[in-house]
Order: C-alpha cells, then sequence, then structure tokens
C-alpha cells in the first residue's frame, strides 16, 4: 500500500515529507494509457502534489498544474488532505525519445511553460474562499525542479524536491515510483543545509531505492543521512477521483429544463466523461426524462 510520511529535523527547522506511490502511479497509467515519457511527467508530478499537499487540512486541496508548449501539452496533479490524488495528461499518447543516458527525457516532452499551485480551502464543505495561486515559468521541465523552484521563488521555503518513476514492461507497468520534499523552515542553519544538500548530491536514485524495498522512511534516511529525525504521522496515499453517477446527473440537472429537453430531442441521452480518471458515465433518455419530473 502507498503512503506519506511527515517528519521534522533539526529542532524543527527541518520538514521532510516521504512518499511511495507506486500503486498510485500505475493506477493512474492504467486509466489513461498513457506513453511512457508520459507516464513518468503524470507520475512524478502526482507524487509532487501529493507532498505539497500534504500539509493540508481536512478540506483542502492542492492542484499543480503545467500548461507548456512541449508534446505532452500539459499536465495535472491535485491532491487533498486525505492522500488521495487525481491526475491527468492533455496528450496521453505524446512521447519522445530517451536521453542518451536511457532515462525519460520528461523535460523533453514538457518543453517551455508556466507551473501553476493553486491551494484551495474548505472546498467539500462549499466554502467559498479565493485560492491562492502562485506561478512560475518553467526553468527545468523535469518537474522535481520545477516544485523546487516554485517553492523558493513564490511561498519562499527553500526546498529539495526528489521525484522518480520507474516502468517496467509489464503489466501494471510501474516498478517505482515515489519522492521526497525537504523543507528549511526559519531558522535552520547552514552547516545542516550543507549537510542535506550534500547526503541528496551523493544518494542512490529514489526509484532504484523503492524498487531495492526502500519504504518511507527509508527514503527520508536517504536525503537527511546522519541527521536525527522524528516522525510526525504518516498516512495512506491512493489515487481517488471525485467523480461519480451522482455528480454527473447533477451537473447535468443544473444546465436546466429547456437544454436537458433539447439533449433528449437531437442526442437521446448524454454521456459525461470525466478527464481526472477517464471513467464515463452514460445518461440514459429515460434517466433525462424522470430529471425532468424531478425539476
Ligand atoms: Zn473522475
Amino acid at each position: 500500500m502507498d503512503k506519506l510520511i511527515h517528519g521534522t529535523a533539526a529542532d524543527g527547522t527541518v520538514r521532510v515529507l516521504a512518499a511511495i506511490t507506486t500503486d498510485t502511479t500505475a493506477e493512474a497509467i492504467r486509466r489513461h494509457g498513457t506513453s511512457p515519457t508520459a507516464s513518468a511527467a503524470l507520475g512524478r508530478l502526482m507524487t509532487g502534489a501529493l507532498l505539497l499537499g500534504s500539509t493540508l487540512k481536512n478540506d483542502d486541496r492542492l492542484t499543480t498544474r503545467i500548461e507548456c508548449a512541449g508534446p505532452i501539452g500539459g499536465v495535472t496533479a491535485e491532491a487533498n488532505a486525505a492522500g488521495e490524488v487525481r491526475g491527468f495528461v492533455k496528450e496521453p499518447l505524446a512521447e519522445v525519445p530517451l536521453k542518451p543516458n536511457g532515462k525519460f527525457d520528461v523535460s523533453g516532452i514538457v518543453g517551455e511553460g508556466m507551473l501553476h499551485v493553486i491551494r484551495e480551502a474548505g472546498v467539500k464543505i462549499g466554502m467559498k474562499h479565493e485560492p491562492y495561486v502562485g506561478s512560475v515559468p518553467i526553468t527545468s521541465g523535469e518537474i522535481a525542479e520545477d516544485l523546487a523552484y516554485y517553492l523558493a521563488k513564490s511561498e519562499q521555503i527553500p526546498s529539495a524536491v526528489l521525484l522518480g518513476v520507474l516502468l517496467n514492461n509489464r503489466e501494471p507497468f510501474v516498478a517505482a515510483s515515489g519522492g521526497v520534499l525537504v523543507q528549511m523552515m526559519p531558522g535552520a542553519n547552514d552547516h545542516i543545509i550543507t549537510m542535506i544538500e550534500d547526503t541528496i548530491i551523493h544518494a542512490p536514485h529514489i526509484t532504484e531505492a523503492i524498487r531495492e524495498g526502500a519504504g518511507t522512511e527509508d527514503l527520508v534516511k536517504l536525503a537527511l543521512g546522519v541527521i536525527d529525525y522524528e516522525i510526525l504521522y504518516e498516512k495512506p496515499v491512493s489515487f481517488k477521483c471525485s467523480c461519480s453517477n451522482e455528480r454527473a446527473l447533477k451537473t447535468i440537472a443544473s444546465l436546466g429544463r429547456d437544454e436537458i429537453k433539447s439533449i433528449i430531442e437531437h442526442d437521446g441521452g448524454a454521456t459525461m466523461h470525466c478527464g481526472y480518471c477517464n471513467e464515463s458515465f452514460v445518461v440514459s433518455g429515460d434517466d433525462l426524462r424522470q430529471m425532468l419530473v424531478q425539476l
């Protein structure tokens, strides 16, 4: 089961989060049928959204959105406080050649563009708050570096972000997926920061570690080295979408009587598609006529 842990180190001046998202990324790939490089981009951004969203409160949600000129066209991932994440890419079948070193060319499939991070409060209970939106240009395209740049630039939190997706040739196609986020809070001293930077530079790649059986706490150790830490909590994470048949019906009902009559007349029924999870909901002509009676 995928999970995320949240810890602190150096008297609370360092915040550390680690997530294993192997099943979560596999589910996203299964739903969207993404090409290998698009799968890597989607898995990385979904893991990043979970890490950035880990401090969300009950009804908050965080969306990371890449709008870009590369073949993938765009990547979106949304996470909530419960550890649920959903995401999609604009062009699932887009693909680019591997880099000379054999790695996925995520920056090549992303290209130039913008990264937007949207924090919304009180979503489920229907409270209306202005969402907080931070945007930065894509500087790397490898996603982890872009999220680190966003955190430093837009939220003024110096951060190290490690994200990785390792694929294999057989279903469910994901051998390992996960990430680590280390944040320097106010008061973090330069010595500690240098130690962590040095540890991360020399650390083995996280997907190799996960494939060999590393858990979330092993990922924390991989980033912090000899520095002591304390785990505050852990929670399960998974791919989960908020769409449902009931929501599809509500959306159609909100169109109003005239529009519903027109759908019955011209199309017989309606199919609602959820882009986040690639699920379709068929609403029959009888459902629509029933709806008209109730409206
Ligand atoms: Zn959905």
